[in-house]
């Protein structure tokens, strides 16, 4: 793979599992060139987040241009952002380098329960970054929240895709873990075509970071050269046998990289 410059604008798990220590592993690991804009710090490890700091807004904003005035990205990959303050300073960039393609994970709520978004910044998510990304990648709490759909198979996800491909997005992924049942679903929509990605779940407590991890390899991918759909497949992959490798640390859910 060629190796791209991704800039990563996302929150920081202090227990390595997701944010931004698990896109850093994952770009790493897909050989591609790492840069991040920190959003927010959390206190956290595999039982849960106990604290949030979000990062000034025009901080944030200083970060991502100091990278992009020098270095340059090929992709932005946007995880956790905690408020509108923060969202819309991003957005701001963001649409000021609108020949960046971006891989929008819209973080809500940690699987431990922990609001890592001020549901209040749900409108201005919908509004301002979902419309132009290259891909959005919900899981299916999030694609209800961003859709107002309840979602029961992949046939409602299709629609909820649908519906955020309406508001603006290039192509939506819409993850289907949450559903229950042993085959898992993924539905990815694009203007041309709607395709399903199926595989068996794994039964883990390694799971934590798992759409970090995702959508930080689909990224790399995207900016190494590989179509949406061989970045997606590889990144599906990736994760698939990270799980399958971890050696789960700590009491809780640990990430798929996760090692003693
Ligand atoms: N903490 C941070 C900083 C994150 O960016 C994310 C990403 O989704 C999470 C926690 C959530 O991880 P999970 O929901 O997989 O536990």
């Amino acid at each position: 793979m060629k190796p791209g410059r991704v800039l990563i604008v996302a929150g920081s798990d202090s227990g390595g599992g997701a944010g931004i220590q698990a896109d850093l592993k994952t770009v790493v690991a897909f050989g591609g060139f790492g840069m991040t804009a920190i959003t927010a710090l959390t206190a956290q490890n595999t039982l849960g987040v106990s604290g949030i700091v979000p990062v000034p807004p025009d901080f944030v904003a200083l970060q991502m241009q100091c990278v992009l005035d020098d270095l340059g990205a090929d992709v932005i990959k946007i995880g956790m952002l905690p408020d509108t303050a923060v969202m819309g300073a991003v957005a701001e960039i963001i649409t000021a380098h609108s020949e960046i393609p971006y891989v929008l994970d819209p973080v809500m709520v940690a699987s431990s329960g922990a609001s890592l978004m001020n549901p209040s910044a749900r409108a201005l998510l919908l509004n301002a970054l979902v419309p132009g990304a290259a891909l959005v990648t919900p899981n299916i709490p999030e694609a209800e929240a961003l859709t107002g759909l309840t979602i029961r198979d992949p046939g409602g996800m299709k629609k909820a895709a649908e519906t955020l491909l309406e508001v603006g997005a290039h192509a939506v992924l819409i993850k289907g873990g949450h559903l229950d049942g042993q085959l898992l679903t993924d539905v990815l929509l694009t203007r041309e075509a709607c395709f399903a990605f199926e595989s068996e779940r794994i039964i883990s407590r390694a799971t934590h970071g798992t759409g970090c991890t995702l959508s930080s390899g689909i990224a790399t991918a995207l900016a190494g050269g590989y179509t949406l759909v061989e970045a997606v497949s590889l990144a599906r992959r990736f994760v698939r046998g990270a799980i399958m490798a971890a050696s789960p640390l700590g009491g809780g859910v640990a990430g798929p990289m996760a090692h003693e």
